[in-house]
């Protein structure tokens, strides 16, 4: 039999379909959401890692480091969306620790690198930070922890453009210059 390319076409999505089902990561994407809360298609942020450095019982604060600390200052904000990009989630913690700008985590009870913040009735939530050093061999990234009682947890990392070493690119942002600090967009889609 004669393989056309259309064939080729429909066997390579079958292979996919068998290795996406495979990995289990079919839970992962939801369908695509009203274009008038986000712009783009909508899918839930993936789960990540949740890696070994997390202590429970963070303070909210709104800076993760005081002013001064070693590092470039970074801004991260973004929004909080319930599965499908149908709502926001007001009131949910998010819960962020990172390493330092030398790559090190901080495991004083002063908490640096580490804390929480709400999000606001409009699921919006902003922290400043430095922005994290590298550690061998992971991507720079941060890690999230969002909570809400009627939500359960997602447990997740944000990575960087530019420090893509096996980063997923949904999880990866962009960062801008402005002025000193960089700032950075990262709006996460919780489950059911
Ligand atoms: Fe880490």
């Amino acid at each position: 039999m004669r393989i056309t390319y259309k064939r080729y076409g429909l066997i390579a999505a079958g292979l996919l379909a068998l290795v996406v089902s495979g990995c289990g990561l079919l839970d992962v994407f939801t369908v695509p959401a009203p274009d008038s809360l986000t712009g783009e298609a909508c899918f839930l942020t993936p789960r990540d890692m949740e890696g070994p450095y997390y202590i429970a019982g963070a303070p909210f604060k709104e800076s993760l480091y005081p002013t001064g600390t070693p590092g470039e200052r970074l801004v991260i904000s973004g929004t909080v969306y319930t599965a499908g990009c149908a709502g926001v989630l007001a009131g949910a913690e998010v819960d962020v620790w990172q390493a330092d700008a030398n790559g090190e985590y901080d495991f004083s009870d002063q908490f640096l690198g580490r804390g929480k913040v709400l999000t606001d009735a409009n699921g919006r939530y902003t922290f400043e930070t430095v922005l994290p050093g590298l550690y061998e061999p992971r991507p720079r990234h941060i890690h999230f922890r969002i909570f809400h009682p009627d939500r359960g947890e997602l447990i997740t990392q944000l990575y960087f453009e530019g420090s893509v070493r096996g980063a997923p690119a949904e999880q990866t942002i962009p960062l801008t210059q402005d002025d000193d600090t960089l700032r950075g967009t990262f709006d996460i889609v919780v489950g059911p």
